[in-house]
């Protein structure tokens, strides 16, 4: 993002600013990956990206902006994007995360068909072809077995300022070579007895060009090959080769990998110039992880906390996960709109966690269906209504930028006795407040408008022996209807919402708010859960809109004055609904 210093005003980052559209731009007017074709003689696209995750946990508002970034250039630069587990780790791997990953990656909007299939791809499903290349590597004397344990590898291995020896391994045959790595996929040997490692350069300045392992020996079952292997390959070996086998043509990643590319390259180089991938091979491009404030995305971390019960699952609507932030009511197009307005850049930073809130309220508000919602309830009894009457009143369902704002409306009835917010009176008004207070000595009670209904003034309240205020009372003004002629009359500063007591909706509403006070929890190896904010979830029983009943899981609304609210995917039921909050409509964190 550019920084306008003519008067300090930062303006976002075009779509098209950024270096990866840079690159492809201009390899797109290269012609770089222009008329490749794939194993059936398709032409190819020539930008195709990738999603790698590993299947071993769930993902999170940080993969998110992958995500987006890979689908994204794909998608606007007329290529696909394929969806890939890098499954080369059995001990962590599981089918669940892969189907949660699979559903979050379609809830974000994105899709892996196009006209010539699905996308949708394994790297274990090249174990046949990553072995078979590492015996050639190894009968070309690229790669050797060494047999060194782990201990003495790790000392050979040097340090920054100090280079590393070579193992004593090193000039073994590759015949010697190749016979122990058939024998390690035989299953002869116990984990760690051999590894298999590229033949680069012990005294490299970067650490991973230092004979880098590309297979070791796991006896573990895999959750897609089972018993198959027992011999594994590593995630730096795998990934390129996988990149190139499915045509890649922009690997996109976060900068930690930065210092693999050298390796990433290597392999390409020796494995293309043996014939066993196409070329061009693909190219590694870096950008810098998204951060967000208020939140942690170590896997580790997010673990502890499910573990420790101190949320709620992997889907709690307090965790960053995206089941979680799904959970909370998040849109799809807000996270899109979030992370394209974050920009791709290459350095390190931290987006403010409001932005996020900010892109979620911009998509919702022009279209989120209205409704009233009583959180903190107290009675305001009109003691001019005709007991046992009902008037009807309506309000328009949508706001006034949506097309059906006219037309939609919602109906709901008042009476004598409504529920209010406690906050809508008070006994001694403070300066500038301008919603109920009593009558006193020198002047009359105030002035309200009950939104959508009729005018009130306060004429008293009631109290309990402990001095809480138990009721409001008031009159109303039969011809202040809205809607009608005669509330022009009334002018009124307050305005608040009510419901009808006997014809509320009474249900569980969930108040999340962020699940950490400090901005960076675990910055610095902070303890995070000194951080945690215990406001964070507060389960309340609140009194909403009869139409409510009818919300399904995941209908949203905005509950007017108070935020975003969707009824919850897992626990609403038809006519019992539960609501999570969103985001209430203010930051009230920014000050
Ligand atoms: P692990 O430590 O288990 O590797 P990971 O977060 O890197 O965790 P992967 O499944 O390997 O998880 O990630 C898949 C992809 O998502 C990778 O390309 C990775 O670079 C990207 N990614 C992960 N976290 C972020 C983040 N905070 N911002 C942007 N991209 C991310
Ligand atoms: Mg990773």
């Amino acid at each position: 993002m550019s920084t306008d210093h003519t008067n300090g005003h930062t303006p976002p980052a075009p779509a098209s600013s950024n270096f990866l559209r840079g690159i492809i731009e201009t390899d797109l007017t290269a012609g770089a990956y222009a008329g490749r074709q794939d194993s059936q003689g398709q032409p190819l696209p020539q930008v195709v990206t990738r999603f790698p995750p590993e299947p071993n946990g769930y993902l999170h508002i940080g993969h998110a902006k992958s995500i987006c970034v890979n689908f994204g250039l794909a998608r606007d630069y007329a290529g696909r994007c394929h969806l890939r587990f890098d499954d080369t780790n059995p001990e962590k791997e599981e089918q669940e995360y892969v189907d949660t990953i699979i559903d979050s990656v379609r809830w974000l909007g994105f899709d892996w068909k196009d006209s010539t299939g699905e996308h949708l791809y394994f790297a274990s499903n090249y174990f046949d072809k990553l072995y078979e290349m590492a015996e050639y590597l190894i009968t070309a004397d690229f790669a050797y077995v060494d047999s060194q344990s782990a201990e003495e590898m790790a000392a050979n291995r040097g340090n920054f300022g100090e280079v590393g020896k070579d193992s004593p391994f090193r000039n073994r045959s590759a015949a010697e070579s190749l016979d122990l790595f058939r024998r390690m996929k035989a299953g002869e040997f116990k984990d760690g007895e051999h590894i298999v490692r590229a033949k680069i350069d012990m005294a490299s300045p970067n650490m991973n060009l230092r004979d880098p392992a590309i297979y070791r020996i796991r006896h573990a079952h895999h959750h897609r090959t089972g018993d198959k292997w027992c011999i594994y390959p590593m995630y730096d070996y795998t990934h390129p080769i996988s990149d190139a086998l499915e045509n890649i043509s922009h690997s996109v990643c976060t900068l930690e990998f930065q210092d693999h590319r050298p390796f990433y390259d290597w392999i390409l180089e020796h494995l293309g110039n043996a014939g066993f991938l196409q070329k061009p091979v693909p190219h590694q491009y870096e950008f810098s992880r998204l951060n967000v404030t208020y939140v942690i995305t170590s896997k580790r971390k997010l673990r502890q906390l499910v573990d420790e019960g101190i949320v709620d699952g992997w889907d709690d609507p307090r965790m960053p996960t995206l089941v979680g932030i799904r959970r909370r009511g998040f849109t799809p197009d807000s996270i899109q709109l979030f992370c394209d307005r974050t920009g791709v850049t290459k350095s390190d930073g931290w987006i403010d966690m409001s932005s996020l809130e900010g892109a979620l309220r911009e998509d919702l508000d022009p279209k989120a269906p209205r409704a009233s919602a009583v959180l903190r309830p107290l009675k305001l009894i009109i003691d001019n209504f005709p007991a046992g009457e009902t008037v009807a009143c309506h309000a328009p369902v949508y706001p006034p930028a949506h097309p059906e704002h006219a037309t939609a409306l919602r109906h709901f009835p008042i009476s004598n006795t409504l529920w209010i917010e406690q906050e809508d009176f008070m006994e001694t008004p403070v300066k500038g407040y301008f919603r109920l207070f009593p009558p006193t000595a020198d002047k009359p009670g105030s002035r309200v408008r009950l939104r959508h209904g009729f005018v009130v003034e306060c004429t008293g309240f009631d109290k309990d022996a402990d001095g809480k205020v138990t009721a409001v009372h008031c009159t109303y003004f039969p011809d202040s209807k809205s809607g009608t002629e005669g509330s022009a009359n009334y002018k009124v500063k307050g305005n608040i919402h009510w419901i009808s007591v006997a014809h509320a909706l009474e249900a569980e509403v969930r108040l999340y708010d962020r699940l950490f006070t400090d901005p960076h929890p675990d910055a610095g190896g902070k303890d995070f859960k000194a951080a945690l904010n215990p406001d964070a979830k507060e389960v309340i029983t609140a009194y909403l809109e009869p139409g409510l009943k009818d919300a399904k899981p995941e209908d949203r609304y905005q509950f007017e004055r108070h935020g975003y609210f969707i009824a919850d995917r897992i626990d609403s039921q038809p006519g019992k609904p539960v609501f999570n909050r969103t985001v209430t409509l203010k930051d009230g964190w920014s000050k």
